[in-house]
């Protein structure tokens, strides 16, 4: 997933139940390792794990084509971006630092 064109957060703050849709995180597929840190920890079920897509995996840098070998191809999607109330506790909770909280 791209984030281009948005403009990254660096303090989120928790959005109330009515405020979503008004940021959403962006998951570095060069980074991410698919170890359900983040489906674990979201209160919102708003990440799902599974195989990469092969048009991600097509864009993909050699070394993460290399590290997404290694791991079987697993990455974290946002199915339910829209539900994010932008905790942060997916970004603190990721070992890989590949998620990214953005404005929509
Ligand atoms: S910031 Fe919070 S609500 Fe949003 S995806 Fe991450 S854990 Fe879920």
């Amino acid at each position: 997933m791209s984030g281009s064109g948005n403009k990254a957060m660096t303090t989120p703050k928790c959005l109330k139940d009515g405020q979503t849709g008004r940021v959403m995180p962006v998951v570095d597929f060069n980074r991410c390792e698919g170890k359900d840190a983040c489906v674990a920890v979201c209160p919102y079920d708003v990440f799902e794990v599974r195989k990469i897509d092969p048009s991600d995996y097509r864009d993909l840098s050699l070394v993460g084509k290399i590290k997404s070998y290694v791991h079987g191809g697993m990455v974290a999607y946002t199915p339910h971006a829209d539900q994010c109330r932008a905790c942060g506790l997916c970004v603190k909770a990721c070992p890989e630092r590949a998620i990214k909280l953005v404005k929509i």
